[in-house]
């Protein structure tokens, strides 16, 4: 294909960055030990912290996908037989559990159903004493918001760690207030930037818990503290990897937007425009799939009405009018949509333009 197609980006992401991003990432290149670099570096760390809602001098970009953070979480705290409960509401949590036990993790599951939140009190009663519980605070998969400042109250010595993808600049996190231990994100969700990196934060309790042999060496937090020089703005660089110096620096130039604009600011922006779009769908007939009070505002799911075909109105929405939505994950892959209204397109007008596109959709494929 040659020519460029702009599309609206409603999926479960990337959705389309901010335009401070794609300027960024457009600018002329720095090398990854320029002084410009290092400082655009710290200044990207100092965001992440400030939108992880931590202090954590381990919070950094990992040079990979959300996914890899989520390997990264893992690998660096599980050591062989640990025991790790992990609460499964979506296609998210199930993933974490995969990664817990091929790194050796003696893994309990405590399964929900999907489009319900997690319940504190059946995690809490899994094991009496484990060395992690990792849950999802926002399950892409579902739209669901799950409570992270509970599951922390119930932790006992338990370190917590929490998928953060696509909750991070979207609605409230505090990772230090909460108790989250460690936390890993992406770039492409509700930070509003391409997909590329995974925000990572950890604090000293679970660093000085971590096993110091991890079996991956890129993404082992021992030696990954010389390559942000363990955000000490003096401290000397070791080469470690050569860091992604573009999306960096496009990671840095969303994070000083958000910050300018007031992350408080940041999450009633999503707030409303998620309010206004299910309003909308609901007034359009269309039932929603998670439970209410859960409902994330970032990333709404929605019931395809019976008899409709989900991939026609699918394919109709990106060839008619440039407008993607996800389709369902797992066994609701077929009869759930995923609309995401987050970043940049966190916004009233877009909310009603991706209602507008799917409406004609709906009059398309029923004639
Ligand atoms: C998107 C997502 C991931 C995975 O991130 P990738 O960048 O696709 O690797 C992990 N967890 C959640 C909750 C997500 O939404």
């Amino acid at each position: 294909m040659t020519a460029l197609v702009d599309r609206h980006l409603f999926g479960p992401g990337p959705c389309n960055p901010y335009p401070e991003a794609m300027v960024a990432l457009g600018a002329p290149l720095l090398g990854h030990l320029d002084p410009e670099f290092l400082s655009i570096m710290d200044s990207a760390c100092d965001g992440l912290r400030a939108v992880f809602g931590t202090e954590n001098r381990r919070t950094l970009p990992l040079s990979a996908t959300g996914s890899a953070g989520m390997e990264a979480a893992f690998v660096n705290l599980v050591e062989p037989g640990d025991v790790v409960v992990v609460a499964i509401n979506g296609l998210f949590g199930q993933r974490m559990a995969e990664i817990a036990r091929r790194h050796g993790g003696e893994v309990i599951t405590v399964e929900h159903d999907w489009g319900t939140p997690v319940d504190p009190e059946r995690v809490a009663a899994a094991h009496p004493n484990p060395k992690i519980i990792a849950a999802v605070h926002a399950e892409t998969s579902t739209g669901v918001r799950s409570d992270l400042s509970a599951l922390a109250a119930v932790k006992g010595d338990a370190l917590l760690i929490a998928d953060t993808v696509t909750s991070i600049a979207g609605i409230e996190l505090r990772c230090d207030d909460w108790g989250v231990d460690v936390a890993y994100a992406g770039t492409q969700k509700c930070l509003g930037v391409p997909p590329g990196l995974a925000p990572f934060t950890i604090n000293d309790r679970a660093f000085a818990r971590r096993n110091e042999h991890p079996s991956s060496w890129y993404l082992d937090l021992g030696l990954l503290g010389g390559y942000v020089g363990e955000a000490s703005h003096t401290s000397q660089r070791t080469y470690h990897h050569t860091a992604p110096t573009g999306m960096v620096a496009s990671l840095e130039a969303a994070l000083r937007r958000i910050l300018d604009e007031g992350l408080e600011n940041v999450w009633a922006r999503h707030a409303e425009a998620g309010a206004l779009l299910q309003d909308r769908l609901q007034e359009m007939g269309l039932e929603l799939f998670a439970e209410e009070g859960s409902r994330l505002p970032e990333l709404t799911t929605v019931k395809v009405p019976e008899g409709v075909d989900s991939a026609a109105v699918r394919r109709y929405l990106l060839e008619r009018h440039n407008v993607e939505i996800g389709a369902g994950a797992g066994a609701f892959a077929s009869t759930v949509w995923r609309i995401g209204l987050m970043g940049h397109n966190a916004r009233p007008d877009r909310a009603l333009l991706v209602t507008a596109a799917l409406q004609d959709a709906l009059d398309h494929v029923r004639g």
